[in-house]
């Protein structure tokens, strides 16, 4: 067990939401209205029992913080997608469009397990049937399409817009109202579809509009990542795995003061913790030792966040949504803190 004395300054060095629960309410070091975005991966919102621990982790902080939600799709559904994409290009439509069926199913039966009451669950089902739908609409049963990325990436994106209309409901069943956001409806980006660059400045402005009346409204804006929109209203990605640039695009709109990535692992670690044993996790890391790190294939952590980030001077954490109780990788500005990890000649 850590001693008390460590337990102490691992509360002063924890992200904002520890250190709300930790105070007790006491004395506060923080204002009211800090605000802070908290990203979930597809792991983590792998089913109804995952979406509602998650949803948990978002209760948690919205007790004391203002909080943004940007979720990625369920896992392997964007693999899915991507691949009815591909049966288009090769004219097999029966296998596409199966796969959009099992899709569609996939995501009904999560909610048929959130178990919500009869009025949530009828309005989440037409919001779902109506995604299905169009969904549906790509997929011809006969005739030709013409595959394009355009094409690919407006099927992409029914992953995040699927399960953010869904965690949402979780939340809202977990006690905290709460509202789907589409990112494309206000990041604007280029239209390299399947990898498309954000115009910050434009998103910015266009973000807030949509985001701040939702806070002020009381309510958790759950917003997709990984998709954005060309000014004239195409779907684009923003390349795979790609929602982490997301979170960090949206923390940016609404001026957080921390990110939270939550994932499958306690942190970033020296190697891929799933591959090496001799795997070390990191407790603090610089900017340039993240960027070095997911630059170099560290897939936690999707390497377009750290220039912004750093830019912005934004704090990032990457947590473990299964261990909430372990502190996690902070990524930011130096601190005073003499527990920094070792990471190879860091500053
Ligand atoms: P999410 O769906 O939450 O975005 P990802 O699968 O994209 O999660 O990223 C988390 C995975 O990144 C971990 O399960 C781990 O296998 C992998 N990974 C690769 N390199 C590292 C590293 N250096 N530190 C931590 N995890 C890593
Ligand atoms: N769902 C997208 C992907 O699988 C984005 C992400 O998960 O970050 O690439
Ligand atoms: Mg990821």
């Amino acid at each position: 067990m850590t001693p008390e004395y460590l337990q102490e300054e691992v509360a002063a060095d924890s992200c904002l939401v520890e250190r709300f629960a930790l105070a007790n309410n006491n004395a506060r070091e923080v204002s009211n209205h800090s605000l802070v975005a908290l990203k979930f991966g597809g792991t983590s919102l792998l089913g109804a029992e995952r979406m509602l621990h998650a949803a948990g982790l978002v209760r948690t902080a919205a007790q004391d913080l203002d909080v943004v939600v940007v979720v990625s799709a369920m896992k392997g559904v964007t693999d899915r997608l991507l691949s009815i994409s591909r049966a288009l290009a090769e004219g097999k439509l029966s296998h596409a469009s199966n796969e959009a069926e099992g899709l569609i199913h996939l995501h009904f039966n999560v909610l048929q397990d959130l178990e919500l009451g009869e009025e949530n669950q009828d309005r989440v089902r037409r919001g779902l049937q109506l995604l299905g739908r169009d969904l549906l609409h790509e997929v011809p049963s006969q005739g030709r399409v013409l595959a394009t990325a355009e094409l690919a990436d407006r099927l992409a994106s029914f992953g995040e817009r699927f399960s953010a209309r869904l965690f949402a409901a979780a939340l809202e069943k977990s006690g905290v109202p709460a509202v789907p956001v589409s990112s494309s409806d206000f990041v604007l980006t280029c239209d390299t579809f399947r990898d498309a660059k954000p115009h910050l400045e434009e998103t910015k402005q266009r973000g807030r509009g949509i985001l701040l009346p939702l806070l002020e409204a009381g309510l958790v804006p759950v917003v997709t990542g990984f998709i954005g929109a060309t000014p004239d209203g195409r779907i684009t990605t923003l390349g795979r795995n790609s929602s982490d640039f997301s979170g960090a695009i949206i923390a940016h709109v609404v001026d957080a003061e921390e990110l939270v990535i939550w994932t499958d692992v306690d942190g970033v670690y020296t190697a891929n913790p799933h591959d090496s044993v001799e795997a070390k996790l990191l407790h603090d890391l610089s900017y340039d030792e993240a960027h070095a790190l997911a630059a170099g294939g560290a897939k936690v952590l999707h390497p377009q966040v750290l220039p912004l980030a750093a830019e912005t001077e934004m704090t990032i954490w990457i947590r473990n949504t299964f261990k909430p109780h372990v502190r996690g990788t902070r990524i930011g500005l130096p601190q005073n803190s003499n527990n920094r990890a070792q990471f190879g000649g860091a500053a």
